[in-house]
């Protein structure tokens, strides 16, 4: 259920609502919006409209069921959309954010080009995975502790909030401490433990599509961390299984105007996980921005035929470079800018 307050309702009235609403045994989420205020109720579906009493208060607009089975994810929550900041650096306005740099945190000297490669190029934050979830055990698993060290390093050398992937929920503290976003990937998307766990840090969170989640899983994933009361949520498109072995991945671009409908929530999309091809990321990355998406995540890699992970998707710098620049019209022509 959610609760429209009427404009300019004061916090003793907001403290009504929430005590009639948790009266109810609702929990109760306060969402401001740039026009108004909703209250948005969620608790154990019970079929019947248990909280239609509110709408005789005078400071109530309309108190209106949501259809969906996510609840604080679903649009009508937040009709003009969610805007979330990583370390002062907001996904979800008018302009596209990039996130760029390596799969994974190999070295100093490694992180460090990529960092300056890619901010120099014209990307809004850095990524670099220190715990990186192989589908081998025998493949390289990422420089842990010490690769979140140098990623840090890296992005505040270059002025770039970082974001890495948390696997563990043992390791969430330790993310944190030197992560300004934390990446749920593909492999997680729906460990519900990690999720819930993730829903009580404050930093945001860039959640994955698993590689066979409906977009109503992915939402439901996402569900999870709003529940546990972090707001800050931004989706990812990053491909998904399909018949097709030619590419990587089939990503899935029907799923950004979809999320736009349904979700009030920001999203990006990952053409390099999506393809697995470094020459289709540039194409898929416009094709991306051409549908609506709020962002990207592009691996870039000073070598990338040196990488020890995900080698054939990364660009090299110069070929980022190059997609920073076609992005520019594209991203005019849509109502954007970079
Ligand atoms: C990654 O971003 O490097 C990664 C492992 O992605 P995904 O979880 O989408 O496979
Ligand atoms: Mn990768």
């Amino acid at each position: 259920m959610i609760v429209v307050l009427k404009p300019h309702v004061t916090e003793a009235e907001l403290a009504t609502v929430i005590k009639m609403v948790e009266e109810r045994d609702y929990r109760a989420h306060v969402i401001r919006g740039v026009e108004r205020t909703v209250v948005a109720c969620v608790g154990e579906e019970r079929g019947d409209h248990q909280l239609g009493h509110l709408e005789s208060l005078t400071f109530v607009e309309r108190v209106m069921p949501v259809l969906r089975s996510f609840k604080l994810a679903a649009r009508e929550v937040r009709p003009e959309g969610s805007r979330v900041k990583v370390n002062g650096v907001e996904i979800g306005g008018k302009r596209l954010t990039v996130i760029a740099g390596p799969c994974a945190v190999e070295s100093k000297e490694q992180v460090e080009g990529a960092a300056e490669a890619v901010k120099k190029a014209g990307a809004h934050l850095l990524r670099g995975g220190a715990f990186k979830p192989r589908t081998s055990p025998y493949a390289f698993q990422g420089m842990e502790d010490e690769g979140l060290r140098l990623l840090e390093a890296a992005g505040r050398k270059v002025g770039l909030p970082v974001v890495t992937e948390i696997m563990d929920p043992h390791d969430i503290d330790l993310v944190v401490e030197h992560a300004d976003m934390l990446q749920v990937g593909a492999r997680n998307a729906q460990n519900f433990s990690l999720l819930r766990r993730l829903g009580r840090i404050k930093k945001p969170v860039l959640l994955k599509r698993g590689m066979s989640t409906k977009i109503e899983e992915f939402l439901m994933a996402a569900e999870y961390i709003l529940s546990e009361g972090n707001p800050n949520v931004i989706l990812c498109e990053r491909g998904i299984r399909t018949f097709e072995t030619a590419t990587r991945n089939t990503l899935d671009l029907n799923a950004v105007p979809l999320l736009k409908e349904w979700t009030h929530l920001p999203v990006i999309v990952d053409p390099s996980h999506g393809t697995g091809i470094w020459s289709l990321v540039t194409p898929m990355a416009l094709a991306a921005v051409a549908a609506g998406a709020d962002g990207l995540l592009i691996e870039v890699h000073p070598n990338p035929a040196a990488a020890r992970s995900d080698g054939p998707q990364q660009l090299k710098p110069e070929r980022f470079s190059e997609l920073m620049k076609s992005l520019a019209p594209l991203a005019a022509a849509v109502g954007r800018s970079l």
